[in-house]
């Protein structure tokens, strides 16, 4: 029988990366979004789609409304600013408090109930790397925490994060992804994206992600807005 695991699937460039390798390793994969009241909403019905297209064994949308929280441009009346090279190194508004330390409670219950030991998450260190819930001290921690926390892990089982992307540069998971037979077209990672999934172009996730595909050397597949 196969191993079942959890997938945190955004609908972006990095967690759809995340679940192709999760397919490439021989999982059952259970594919987890959190609609989080995010302004692109787009990026769900993307996760959906990238669900779908890599024949997941479920998709499940968990709400969990952060917009009761806010503090971020991506959950409040903040704009999303365009991306500038000289604030590369701060936190940018588009952090989400607590974001991944929640999500990924969310997926640990999620994975104790259908046993599953093994989640994936896109976590990447190098393009953010000022965000505390992307790095790898966080991930030790929480790994150690979810052997703690559980019924199934108290019994004896290991569980075990997997963050295949955590080292890879942009151009790198890009690539990773074509091999694997990632369709970047259908994914979504604009903070600003229009119903439609069309991208903006201009704030931090379209500009990464741009460069990516040029470093890669890859034709952009994104639909842009303006160009
Ligand atoms: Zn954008």
């Amino acid at each position: 029988m196969k191993k079942k695991c959890i997938v945190l699937l955004s609908g972006g460039l990095d967690s759809t990366t995340c679940l192709a390798v999760a397919k490439s390793q021989d999982y059952d994969c259970y594919t987890l979004a959190i609609d989080y009241g995010q302004r692109h909403r787009s990026e769900l019905l993307s996760s959906q789609r990238v669900s779908e297209y890599f024949n997941a064994n479920d998709h499940k949308v968990i709400n969990i409304d952060l917009r009761a929280i806010g503090g971020s441009a991506l959950t409040a009346d903040i704009e999303v600013p365009d991306h500038d090279v000289n604030k590369e190194s701060e936190i940018p508004v588009t952090y989400v408090p607590a974001r991944n330390t929640m999500f990924m409670s969310i997926a640990l219950g999620y994975a104790e109930t259908i046993g599953a030991n093994d989640m994936f998450i896109g976590v990447n260190a190098v393009d953010y790397s000022g965000y505390p819930d992307c790095r790898k001290e966080f991930i030790q921690a929480y790994e150690k925490m979810a052997n703690l926390a559980t019924k199934a892990q108290v019994e004896g089982q290991k569980f075990t994060i997997h963050t295949p992307l955590i080292d890879l540069t942009k151009a790198e998971i890009i690539k990773l992804g074509v091999e694997l037979g990632v369709d970047y077209g259908i994914t979504v990672s604009c903070y600003n994206a229009d119903e439609d999934g069309q991208a903006c172009g201009v704030c931090d996730s379209c500009y990464y992600r741009k460069q990516g595909f040029k470093d890669a050397n890859v034709k952009d597949p994104t639909r842009y807005l303006h160009d």
